[in-house]
């Protein structure tokens, strides 16, 4: 494992914050870390994804790029670490296999939360073994600026009501950053200050990624 995370650290409670962090953003960031002081979370783990089923790989940068903006972006936070577990999978990433990886390393006694974003959450369905997984796993559905909040309460309710699931609701604050929007930005010479961290601008320019 290249990684200093150690996937054998003892921990009662991780939050997963899976995504395609392409680039990792503000977003990101400080929703991981609103979920981590609201649930006393022990570690968050960032889940860069390997191949995504419902993205078009072509448009998607290398795994490597991904991950070692994701490193550089959570570097300095001693709760947060980035995990290599999906990008290092050969084929199609499913998130109920990361998670079913997760409780193997970790054991039955660790609660596992996976933070999904209001427009990730609207997809669950989609996904491989949703049931499963949300039987699995906590879930935390974190508002996001450009999504309808009381859908998304909505949403939650229904899936409370019809499946044994756990599943909160929480509201971050409101950031509207989006990878799509920081590549369109790159492309175009606009700045991408503030909106993510400067190791991951000075990153974007020195592998002239997006252009
Ligand atoms: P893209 O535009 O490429 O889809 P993205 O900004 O949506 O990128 P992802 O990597 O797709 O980022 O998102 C990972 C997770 O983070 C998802 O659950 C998503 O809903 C959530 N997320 C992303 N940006 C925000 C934000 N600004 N506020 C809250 N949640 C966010
Ligand atoms: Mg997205």
């Amino acid at each position: 494992m290249r990684t200093v995370f150690n996937e054998l650290n003892v921990s009662n409670s991780i939050a997963i914050m899976g995504g395609t962090f392409d680039p990792i953003h503000y977003g990101h960031l400080v929703t991981a870390e609103a979920v981590r002081h609201k649930y006393n979370i022990n570690q968050v783990i960032f889940m860069p994804t390997g191949h995504p089923p419902h993205k078009n790989n072509k448009e998607v940068s290398h795994s490597e790029h991904r991950y070692l903006m994701s490193v550089l972006a959570t570097a300095a936070n001693p709760y947060f670490n980035v995990s290599r577990m999906e990008i290092d999978r050969k084929g199609t990433t499913y998130t109920i296999d990361t998670i079913k990886g997760l409780k193997e390393v970790y054991g039955e006694k660790t609660e596992l939360y996976f933070i999904t974003g209001a427009d990730a959450l609207h997809y669950i369905f989609t996904w491989k073994d949703a049931e499963e997984l949300l039987r699995l796993c906590t879930f935390v559905a974190v508002t996001r600026p450009g999504y309808n909040k009381e859908k998304l309460v909505k949403e939650i309710e229904i899936i409370k009501k019809n499946y044994e699931s756990k599943i909160h609701f929480l509201e971050v604050p409101a950031l509207s950053i989006s990878s799509t929007d920081i590549r369109n930005r790159v492309r175009e010479g606009r700045p991408i200050k503030y909106l993510v961290p400067e190791s991951v601008e000075n990153y974007i320019y020195k592998f002239k990624l997006y252009i």
